[in-house]
């Protein structure tokens, strides 16, 4: 994938060329009201009196300066655009500019998280140089968090494992994702959580590849790996339902933007089903 974002802490000087605003109220992003929506621009910005020095700057965005803000949840739209959740809009966008806004939503919340600090609660300082806070009392250095998961397809015979999470509606399955505990290298978390949510053992753990996954904070770990022995057994708590399916028997599984579509087309094939848009 082309390196789209180059993260940087300061801006260029204004040229008159585009300059792209995310902003959020209340978790939503602004955008224009477009199909596909798209990224909002200065004049959206300066619509809702927003100034760059207010702002946190993101980086550059295919070359062009992006800033970042949280306004007031009830902040009406300027004309032509429009509040929408990140969650929707991943399943529509590229996968480059779904990181771009997820990118600018993790950086705001951590500096919201950060405005004092976690040890002795003095206010914070940006930390020159480099994208950090500093607590000028204690000297504490605050990163922005990234959470590392694991998610990985589990393969059988020409079938991979499918489970359904209780956050999904009926009909809709993935492969298996979970955290990383702390101390635990990324290929005992496949095993451990493969495991602990379905009973079965694996084999053969590789490296797949990985994707940013801004829900909050994730980046997300993809691994393939061989099945190696037990049954089906769900733990019925993050897991309520599982399967061994092929590619001709596949249930509803994520668009093909997501790192799991790419994780069960490596399985069972890329030619499973659909466009891919949305959920198919
Ligand atoms: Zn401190």
């Amino acid at each position: 994938m082309p390196l789209d974002m180059v993260p940087s802490l300061s801006p260029p000087a204004p040229d008159g060329g585009p300059v792209y605003w995310l902003v959020f109220a209340g978790g939503k992003l602004l955008v224009r009201g477009d199909k596909p929506p798209r990224l909002a621009e200065q004049a959206a910005a300066a619509a809702l009196g927003l100034a760059p020095d207010k702002a946190l700057y993101v980086g550059l965005w295919q070359g062009r300066p992006c800033f970042t803000l949280e306004v007031d949840p009830n902040a009406p739209a300027p004309e032509g655009h429009d509040w929408h959740g990140l969650y929707g809009l991943a399943m529509g966008w590229s996968e480059e500019t779904t990181f771009l806004a997820g990118r600018a939503k993790q950086l705001l919340a951590w500096e919201r998280r950060n405005r004092y600090c976690g040890c002795c609660a003095t206010p914070m300082e940006d930390n020159p140089g480099e994208r950090a806070r500093r607590c000028p009392s204690c000297g504490l250095v605050a990163y922005p968090r990234v959470s590392p998961a694991v998610i990985v397809a589990v393969a059988r015979e020409g079938q991979v494992l499918l489970g359904r999470s209780p956050r999904f509606p009926a009909g809709r399955m993935s492969v298996l994702a979970g955290f990383v505990e702390p101390g635990e290298t990324l290929e005992q978390t496949v095993a451990r959580e493969v495991g602990e949510e379905v009973g079965v053992q694996v084999k053969d753990i590789r490296y797949f590849s990985s994707q940013p996954w801004p829900f909050p904070d994730s980046l997300m770990v993809g691994f393939t790996c061989a099945w190696a022995g037990g049954e089906i057994e769900i733990d019925g708590q993050e897991i309520v339902e599982a399967g061994w399916y092929g590619p001709d028997s596949l249930p509803a599984i994520p668009p093909r933007s997501t790192i799991a579509r790419r994780l069960i087309d490596q399985v069972v094939g890329s030619g499973a089903k659909g466009p891919g848009g949305g959920w198919v």
